[in-house]
């Protein structure tokens, strides 16, 4: 375990943004972790941990010691009639994690194919798209404090997974090295093809879903058709979390905006960030190296050469005018260093 200094983090953020780490080191396993641990320049410094650097953006260089998680591996734990428990390490491609858990005929995690990143960060955000979250089918995350370096197991419950959050978001922030998580998935038929996007794909191509394949492929195809490539166009994704209303809340704007679109989800209204942003204007719109992108609104761009405070810069823009049409609260989705 080496570990560099002044390492740049350019290729290790989705955003493509120059910033560099005072000290950097890659881990590829426990034994490394507990040897870092140890270590006067982990001790002394800040630390990040980075896994494909697809949900941060950079505004300066990072003064303290990035540590890359590359524990790899993937094995099955128990293989039952009805189900199998998956334990994966946090330095696998996500994408790879429900390729394996697809091709396998596993039923869970084919709603959340292509999404960028370690399976290490996954629970950072309870990761989610079209219907389906992480929480749906996790069953525990191997973490270790950083402080004491020991292992701890957290179960679902004491992850506090909520709406693209957890409590590796909040109270434990920066406390804790994800090591690995526990998922229990479904041999037998559990789909979930509800959310409107993907029945509305089902039914246009007249697809029968028989297997988790079919709507990896599904999702895989619409992600492709709305999202921009960030090898192509640096990007993290979405930028803002969607807005939570309450049924007061929604009347009042339903009055002065009788289209606006809204869904329920538990106790809450959710209305799409996308939408309030589109509504003021900023779609495709361009500010020197940054933007918005042209097909979807929550998604801030890096066109080149542009830097972490310019896209704050975007950001603010966008959370003020959401914030005077409106009257809401954007909130970042992407986590700011
Ligand atoms: C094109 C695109 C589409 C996306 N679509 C979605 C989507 O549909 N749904 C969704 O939920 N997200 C989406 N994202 C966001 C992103 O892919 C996820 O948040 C992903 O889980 C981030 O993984 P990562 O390894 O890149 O994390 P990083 O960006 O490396 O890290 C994210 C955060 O987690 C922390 N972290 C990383 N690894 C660890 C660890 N092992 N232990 C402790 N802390 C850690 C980091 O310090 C940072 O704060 C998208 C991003 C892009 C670029």
């Amino acid at each position: 375990m080496k570990i560099l200094k002044d390492y740049s983090l350019f290729k290790l953020n989705t955003f493509g943004i120059l910033a560099n780490a005072k000290f950097f080191v890659g881990v590829e396993s426990e034994k490394d972790l507990a040897e870092l641990f140890n270590l006067s320049e982990f001790k002394q410094n800040k630390k990040m941990f980075l896994g494909g650097g697809s949900n941060v953006l950079f505004t300066k260089d990072f003064d303290g010691i990035v540590v890359l998680n590359k524990l790899k591996g993937v094995e099955i734990l128990e293989n039952n009639a009805d189900t199998v428990i998956i334990r994966a390490m946090g330095g696998e491609i996500w994408h790879d994690l429900v390729m394996f858990a697809v091709n396998n005929g596993y039923w869970g995690i084919e709603n959340l194919s292509s999404i960028p990143g370690t399976v290490g960060a996954a629970p950072m955000q309870n990761i989610g798209a079209y219907g389906a979250e992480l929480k749906d089918c996790l069953e525990s995350v191997e973490a270790y404090e950083i402080g004491a370096g020991k292992k701890k197991i957290f179960n679902k419950k004491e992850c506090e997974f909520g709406y693209r959050d957890s409590v590796f978001k909040n109270e434990l922030k920066g406390k804790y090295f994800i090591s690995a998580i526990t998922l229990k998935l479904d041999k037998k038929e559990k789909k979930n093809i509800t959310y409107k996007v993907l029945a509305d794909f089902f039914e246009r191509n007249n697809i029968k879903v028989k297997n988790p394949k079919d709507v990896s492929d599904a999702v895989i195809f619409i992600r492709k058709s709305k999202l921009p490539d960030p090898k192509i166009l640096g990007n993290a994704g979405s930028f803002f979390k969607n807005v939570f209303v309450d049924k007061g809340q929604l009347e009042k704007l339903r009055n002065k905006y009788p289209d606006i679109p809204h869904f329920e989800e538990n106790e809450a209204i959710k209305i799409p960030a996308g939408w309030l942003i589109e509504q003021c204007g900023w779609k495709g719109k361009r500010i020197g190296n940054v933007g918005v992108h042209e097909k979807q609104a929550l998604v801030l761009v890096n066109y080149g050469g542009a830097t972490g405070l310019e896209i704050m810069e975007l950001a603010n823009k966008i959370i003020i005018s959401v914030k005077e049409k409106f009257g809401l609260e954007l909130s970042p989705e992407v986590n700011i260093v």
